[in-house]
């Protein structure tokens, strides 16, 4: 017994080894992978009532050379713990304005919209407000283009300080969306205690909708709420005609998801955005 404790205690250290080493590897893979530009932003549609796309949100992609595509939930949770957030969410908002520079440049694109993520230990950063009002500064793009989308993990912090940070932005012209709603914990006290102008409805409600009545009224409940807000409401994980007609009918106006268009390179973006136009 003895012996089979001290057997499972020497794997369990083994295995706690082999996952510090694996971090570590991710960890310098991703510093080179900052020097080397091997991160890339997609860009999925945001569709509106009419059909037409009224903006795009900005994931974050890495070629790795070796490793192939990393997807996103696979580092970035990571480089939030080890502070490699920083740095690459900063390049994320710089490639982000500097598209958007580019839309706004050209009557075809100047009506879009471009949200990008905000992972919360990089909202934590004191200097988080600074750097993104300079680097909106630096690229010279409209702000009020501009959606940061955040999730309600950030709101277990210090309220006044949270709203401080986000009234400062918005006061820049910047919108707040509060991504993956539903999902945390909060109450919905959250949707008025902070500067938000839109929210996201998580994909699985939108999912979950057509084959559970209950996932049904909490969706109808949250759409009718944020109307009275005057919140915005994003459906995320559109994925069927069903699902967006159900969402219409309650309201929603604005959709995502792979029924329109997964996320897409640049290219391809720019290919949808003119098949649209032609239809
Ligand atoms: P998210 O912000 O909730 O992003 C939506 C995710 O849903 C994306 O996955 C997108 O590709 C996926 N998706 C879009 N439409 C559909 C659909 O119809 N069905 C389904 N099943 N999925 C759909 P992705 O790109 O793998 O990103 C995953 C998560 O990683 C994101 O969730 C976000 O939390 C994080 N992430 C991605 N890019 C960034 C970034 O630039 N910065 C930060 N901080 N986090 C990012
Ligand atoms: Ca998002
Ligand atoms: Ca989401
Ligand atoms: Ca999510």
């Amino acid at each position: 017994n003895t012996l089979t404790a001290i057997a499972e205690l020497v794997f369990i250290v083994v295995i706690m080894h082999a996952d510090l080493s694996v971090r570590r590897m991710m960890d310098i893979e991703m510093r080179k992978a900052i020097a080397n530009g091997h991160f890339m932003l997609h860009y999925q549609p945001q569709i509106d009532e009419a059909g037409n796309v009224v903006g795009a949100e900005a994931l974050i992609r890495w070629r790795h050379a070796k490793m192939g595509e990393i997807p996103p939930v696979k580092f970035i949770p990571l480089a939030e713990e080890t502070g490699l957030i920083v740095p690459i969410g900063n390049w994320i908002m710089r490639a982000a304005c500097a598209q958007l520079a580019q839309w706004d440049a050209r009557p075809e694109t100047r009506r879009l919209s471009m949200a990008v993520n905000i992972s919360a230990s990089q909202f934590r950063q004191p200097d988080f407000v600074q750097n993104m009002y300079d680097i909106v500064r630096v690229s010279g793009v409209n702000p009020s283009k501009l959606k940061l989308e955040l999730t309600e993990s950030m709101f277990v912090d210090d309220v006044g300080a949270t709203v401080a940070k986000m009234s400062a932005l918005k006061n820049m012209g910047l919108a707040w969306s509060l991504d993956d709603f539903g999902t945390g914990y909060s109450s919905l006290s959250v949707l008025n205690s902070f500067p938000l102008s839109q929210i996201k409805i998580d994909k699985s409600f939108v999912q979950g909708m057509l084959n559970n009545a209950a996932n049904m009224a909490v969706t109808e409940a949250i759409i009718e709420l944020a109307e009275k807000l005057n919140l915005q409401v994003v459906a995320e994980g559109v994925e069927t005609v069903e699902q967006l007609n159900r969402l219409r009918q309650a309201g929603c106006r604005i959709y995502q998801g792979y029924l329109f268009s997964p996320p897409l390179g640049i290219d391809a973006f720019h290919e949808f955005l003119s098949s649209e136009a032609s239809r």
